[in-house]
């Protein structure tokens, strides 16, 4: 008979980074069981595409996790739910850390309850605030500067003291920036509102915009403009399905960056997109949006040499690409 294949819990699999990862999961020989409360996720893309079961509903409801841990024989949790609009978390701190601190604090309780001990997490560069160094290595001390990445921070510090206290066995990712989509062209980034330059620069292509708004030119980088290292979500995902079998081989606690080590200026991204689509793409310069420190570029290298992760599509054309065939499919 076959060894039965484990389930694994994705929280926010309806989203755009969990509903990448639930793919790979079911590529990689696992199980995939969906909680989303839906708020952002889409329920057609986990019944059309993902065709996996969904629990809708929220991280902070224990009861709900309670029945849902009760009937089920979960191995591990990836927990991709969360809110993550940096400029919303500035202007609203309390719904931050009601939904990413608390949210996930019940979630892990909930967890250790029933004996599940295996936990990947998403967190995220804005743990750094303004680096010292680029690239930035896992090391690198973290200052948040907006409460979105400090929400982050803080379920890494709970992680910490969970698997001190209770044995709870956790990878922690921080992404870069993440872009792109599933390259056979069924899963895509659909935000809304949208607030992320690369399919905002894809709007504008696709004339659903009048232009691109440039949030600050006098930063201190070569053209002014805030530099960001975009790193694919197909990437993204082929990193959680190692790090998850890395736990369930018994790996101890460890955290990775998730980067290129490339950096991309405002400025280049959108001469890229101009690029890749053959279309014009109208630019206008504001000001500094708040929260969004110069520049932010990891080294991956941790990931590559323990988890054996070797990211694909490292090329900001790739990245882009992706994300063009994606958004004329889905909006075009
Ligand atoms: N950005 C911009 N115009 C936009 C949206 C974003 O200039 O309409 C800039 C933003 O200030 C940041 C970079 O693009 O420097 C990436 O922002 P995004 O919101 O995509 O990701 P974040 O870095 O906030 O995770």
């Amino acid at each position: 008979m076959a060894a039965e294949k484990p389930t694994i819990l994705v929280t926010g699999g309806a989203g755009y980074i969990g509903s990448h990862a639930a793919i790979a999961l079911q590529r990689g020989g696992y199980d995939v069981v969906i909680l989303d409360n839906l708020v952002y996720g889409h329920r057609d893309i986990v019944e059309t595409v993902l065709g996996v079961e969904l629990v809708v509903g929220d991280t902070r409801d224990r009861p709900l996790l309670d029945d849902l841990f009760a009937s089920r024989n979960i191995a591990a949790i990836m927990h991709f739910a969360a809110f993550a609009y940096v400029g919303e978390s500035v202007e609203n701190p309390a719904k931050y850390y009601d939904n990413n601190v608390v949210g996930t604090l019940t979630l892990l309780e909930a967890a250790i309850a029933v004996n599940i001990k295996k936990f990947v997490f998403s967190s995220t560069c804005a743990t750094y605030g303004v680096p010292d160094t680029i690239p930035i290595p896992e090391t690198h001390p973290q200052n948040p500067i907006n409460p979105y990445g400090a929400s982050k921070k803080m379920v890494e510090r709970i992680l910490q003291d969970f698997d001190t206290a209770y044995g709870l066995q956790s990878v922690t990712f921080r992404y870069f920036n993440a872009a792109g989509a599933d390259p056979e062209g069924n899963l895509g980034e659909d935000h809304d509102p949208e607030t992320h330059l690369i399919p905002l620069v894809l709007f504008a292509a696709l004339g659903k915009r009048d232009n691109i708004a440039i949030f600050g030119t006098d930063y201190p980088t070569p053209d002014g403009t805030c530099i960001r290292d975009y790193i694919h979500v197909t990437d993204l995902a082929s990193a959680h399905v190692l790090g998850l079998k890395y736990l369930l081989d018994g790996g101890e606690s460890a955290i990775f960056n998730l980067g290129n080590g490339n950096g991309f200026s405002v400025r280049q991204v959108i001469e890229t997109a101009r690029r890749v689509t053959q279309r014009e793409i109208v630019a206008v310069e504001r000001d500094r949006r708040p929260g969004d420190p110069p520049q932010l570029v990891g080294s991956g290298e941790k990931a590559q040499k323990m988890l054996g992760w070797n990211p694909k599509y490292a090329d900001l054309n790739d990245i882009i690409a992706h994300a063009w065939q994606w958004h004329q499919q889905r909006h075009g």
